[in-house]
């Protein structure tokens, strides 16, 4: 049997995980996390990663949210638009859904067999031809998924002259509330500023707020520094702010892949998710992207026996449509969220407010057509 190693326990490296094993692999994966898990933080996930993970036989439908409707407004309360569910899902065939990422990624490590999974194990080194080093061990596989994040050091160690990843500029805070009341899918976008709320199973809410930040930057007491900053903009962010309790709130600074790689692929090695394609949030498309890339290598393993076309398929497919989504992104949030000059703002929202709403549902749907290939 051939064998696959994965590095990296996350979403990207967890979906190729089963794609691989149901394409006939015998796979590891190795997290050097203590336990496959993610805390605290929600995520929406577009159509196309929908049916990417029908087609590895999960249904998230039972564990999500569709997001129905709800209003984008500016931070003075005022309406932008209308964010039409029902004409979402009419466009795309699928709604937009959240879920908790714990329970996501619960749901993909339950598809895969314990003993393939190795918890607590740091990988040290990786070569093109196949040679996974950890602390205290070592393997040779076929074929090597570096899925190990923004800050990948397989990346690093195997495309030595990329720069890596960049800050935005912006860092984001995220939380989930247990109990918030009844609140829809809703949006407060601000001088440099988004503030986004979705609803999850069991009546919880993500909300977000991502903001202008030097990187590296942590306020000691993130609730203290939202309530001066942001405590003043319309409800329900002053409410949400003073109901998170403070140790529940998570701060990562948005980071991208502003240099594209030239290949995703080194020997047998494949880069996968943020890896290969680090991009800010503001399509939404970060996590779908890795599990489309999950896919797409899963059924090129099936398509061709030799390791070296299906790596060469799976970066001809990926590549050229995970970068220019990466670009949209970025072009999404400069022309959006990042906006901070008054005189730009005020023309955002007058477009905003203008665009017919089957024009707003085509640009940001955009992306969510995609379906997975045919195995
Ligand atoms: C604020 C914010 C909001 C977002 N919202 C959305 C959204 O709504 N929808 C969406 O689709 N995307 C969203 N994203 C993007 C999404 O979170 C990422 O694209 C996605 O999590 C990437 O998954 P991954 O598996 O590639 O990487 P990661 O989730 O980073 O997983 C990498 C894993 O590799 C492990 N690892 C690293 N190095 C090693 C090593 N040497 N040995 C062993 N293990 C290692 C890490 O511990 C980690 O578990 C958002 C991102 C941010 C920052």
């Amino acid at each position: 049997m051939r064998t696959a190693a994965v590095i990296g326990g996350g979403i990207g490296g967890l979906s190729a995980a089963i794609g691989l094993r149901q394409a006939g692999w015998e796979v590891a994966v190795f997290e050097r996390a203590p336990r496959f898990a993610e805390v605290g933080a929600g995520i929406t996930l577009w159509p196309n990663a929908l049916r990417a993970l029908e087609s590895l036989g999960l249904d998230l439908a039972p564990l999500a949210v569709p997001q129905v409707s709800g209003r984008l407004r500016d931070h003075h309360g005022r309406l932008l638009t209308e964010v039409d569910g029902a004409r979402f899902e009419r466009a795309l065939g699928k709604p937009l859904l959240g879920i908790a990422r714990a329970q996501l990624l619960d749901l993909l490590r339950e598809a895969i067999p314990a003993a393939d999974l190795r918890a607590g194990t740091t990988v040290t080194a990786v070569t093109g031809d196949g040679r996974v080093c950890w602390d205290g061990g070592e393997l040779s596989a076929d074929l090597v998924v570096a899925a190990d994040g923004v800050h990948s050091a397989v990346r690093s160690a195997l495309w030595p002259g990329h720069p890596g990843p960049v800050h935005t500029g912006h860092t984001a805070f995220r939380a989930i509330l247990d109990d918030p009341g009844p609140l829809e899918l809703s949006g407060l976008l601000g001088p440099g500023t988004e503030v986004g709320m979705v609803p999850l199973t069991g009546g919880r809410l993500y909300w977000y707020l991502a903001c202008e930040s030097p990187g590296g930057v942590r306020p000691a007491d993130p609730k203290a520094f939202l309530r001066r900053h942001f405590g003043g903009w319309p409800e329900p962010l002053p409410s949400l702010i003073e109901a998170t309790p403070g140790e529940r709130f998570l701060q990562h600074d948005l980071l991208a892949l502003r240099t594209p790689l030239p290949t995703y692929v080194r020997g047998r090695v494949a880069l996968l998710g943020d890896a290969a394609h680090a991009m800010s949030p503001y399509l939404g498309q970060g996590g779908c992207q890795a599990i489309e890339d999950a896919v797409v290598l899963a059924a090129a393993t099936v398509r061709h026996a030799s390791v070296d076309d299906a790596l060469r398929v799976y970066d001809r497919e990926r590549r050229p449509r995970s970068q220019a989504i990466a670009r949209r992104s970025d072009q999404a949030g400069r022309l959006g969220a990042q906006l901070k000059n008054p005189l730009a703002v005020a023309a955002r929202n007058a477009v905003l407010r203008l665009m017919p709403a089957g024009l707003s549902v085509r640009a940001a749907t955009a992306a969510a057509r995609w379906s997975p290939p045919d195995r």
